[in-house]
């Protein structure tokens, strides 16, 4: 995808030497701005709805400019005001969601969208949203359909599941799991396992949102097989496991694992849910990456049902997926709050093209973009830093510093908390021994308001640029000239 080039910006800077200023009476009467040839050229391309909301809006900040007696005379210039209308119209115009460059060194980032989506999601999107489609129509018999048997089949033949049904996101699944199987009745969750996901998801929050009610057993640091044992009741429902996604316990620790857990639940006669949380479908360490439990292992170790992301390894969009025993998988999907709770077409398309990367694994490191960044060779992110040293280090210089270092990243979004993953980036320091903190601030703000915003995060007075995700590096540099005189006191190189 190529970013789009800034475009320009219309504007006629005040003279140094324009002492005067306007009068509100001076600036023209809407009618007579909407009828500047210049205006008359930007409702031919806008259309006169927008056209005069916008003008309308300009007139009356410059009015409120005039009465302080703070608007420039230049700036009511006919010229001027066209100008000045074209760029609001761009503003208003511009999306506010926007392609970023992620250099944070966090693959799967929460706050900039998780998993990449790979071309046959967006292409299986495009071919399929634009007209109608199958979404719940069963073209075998030409009756109604149930929108969930466009991935059911897929995630029955990845997991080994008999059943399966999908959902807004893993904190719908939990929320409609524990209210189709627990409402009214008690769910057994171990207390070092009461995860707060960040936002408002926290275990104990969605048990009473679902109408469960919470039973916490054994401590932060250690539970045992016994404890879940004696909290089981007339009125328990089910034995709960959360994935402890995004923390780590460690030092003397226990925890008792799904395999041990299952014949207790099974024992009683209750189900075992399993809150997988990221829920890597592959094994990770195949790819040489940190494992973690996939749902097809949590199955096996006889969890009933298991709930994992879309967006997380999975690397799709945002789902809440799932799978288990067709009996459990059926009283979720009969439940009142899954059609509150269900996916909508879009990501259900992209979902269905993610899916169907996975029947045929040896290309997964090339088609999924978020493993392919996982498993990007150190020696070719190092490659990628050196690349863009030598241009960053000029734009930026001679306020700044720019080295080549090696760094260790993340994989991000509750994945595997404590693993790092070897990689190299760029550190930006400031010259100067004073303002270090603002100057980079400062910078940091600038490459923000970059076309192609370019995000690091800020470590030990330096500014990091992870180059992980860097996978084309004139995505940074074709905006390095653009990066604004105040932050780089020297003329910004040229490309
Ligand atoms: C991420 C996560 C969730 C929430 O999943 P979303 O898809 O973001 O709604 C729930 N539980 C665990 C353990 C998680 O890691």
């Amino acid at each position: 995808m190529t970013a789009p080039e800034q475009s320009v910006v219309h504007g006629t800077p005040a003279p140094p030497d324009a002492p005067t200023t306007a009068a509100p009476h001076a600036l023209p009467a809407l009618d007579r701005l909407l009828r500047l040839p210049a205006v008359a050229a930007l409702e031919a391309e806008h259309g006169r709805s927008l056209l005069t909301h916008e003008a309308r809006a300009l007139l009356a900040e410059l009015r409120q400019q005039a009465l302080a007696g703070r608007l420039p005379a230049a700036e009511i210039a006919p010229d001027a005001l066209a100008c000045a209308l074209a760029r609001r119209l761009h503003d208003r115009l511009a999306p506010r969601l926007n392609t970023v460059i992620n250099l944070t060194g966090t693959v799967i980032h929460t706050n900039l969208g998780r998993a990449l989506l790979p071309e046959a999601a967006l292409a299986h999107v495009q071919a399929t949203m634009a007209g109608p489609n199958n979404l719940e129509y069963d073209l075998a018999s030409g009756g109604r359909g149930d929108r969930d048997s466009i991935v059911e089949g897929l995630l029955c033949q990845l997991t080994g599941a008999e059943a399966a049904t999908v959902v807004n996101n893993n904190a719908a699944a939990v929320l409609l799991i524990l209210a189709a199987l627990a409402r009214g009745r008690q769910v057994i969750v171990s207390r070092g396992e009461l995860v707060e996901i960040g936002g408002a998801f926290r275990m104990p929050d969605v048990m009473t949102s679902a109408g469960a009610r919470l039973v916490e057993v054994g401590t932060t640091n250690r539970t045992h097989p016994h404890d879940y044992e004696r909290a089981i009741t007339a009125r328990t429902a089910l034995l709960m496991k959360v994935h402890t996604s995004n923390y780590a316990v460690q030092g003397f620790t226990r925890a008792v694992d799904e395999a041990t857990l299952a014949p207790i639940a099974h024992a009683h006669g209750l189900p075992l849910v399993t809150d997988l949380g990221s829920g890597a479908l592959i094994d990770m360490t195949a790819y040489g990456l940190p494992a973690e439990p996939t749902p097809q292992q949590m199955l096996r170790a006889g969890c009933d049902l298991v709930s994992f992301s879309g967006d997380k390894l999975l690397g799709g969009p945002q789902a809440g997926l799932i799978v288990g025993r067709r009996a459990l998988v059926e009283r979720v999907r009969k439940h009142p709050m899954k059609r509150a709770l269900r996916m909508s077409k879009l990501p259900l398309a992209a979902l269905e093209a993610t899916l169907r990367l996975y029947l045929r694994p040896e290309r997964l490191a090339r088609e999924l973009p978020t493993l392919r960044l996982l498993t990007r060779p150190l020696a070719d992110i190092e490659a990628t830093a050196r690349a863009v040293q030598p241009a960053l280090a000029a734009a930026l210089a001679p306020r700044f510093t720019v080295e080549t270092v090696a760094l260790q990243g993340q994989i991000g979004s509750g994945s595997l908390p404590v693993e790092r993953l070897p990689s190299a980036g760029l550190a930006i320091a400031p010259v100067a021994r004073t303002g270090r903190g603002r100057a980079l601030d400062e910078l940091a703000t600038t490459l923000r308001r970059l076309p192609v915003p370019v995000i690091g995060r800020i470590a030990d007075d330096e500014l990091i640029l992870d180059c992980r995700c860097l996978e084309d590096s004139t995505l940074l540099t074709r905006q390095l000239r653009q990066l604004s005189p105040q932050t780089t006191t020297v003329p910004p190189a040229t490309k």
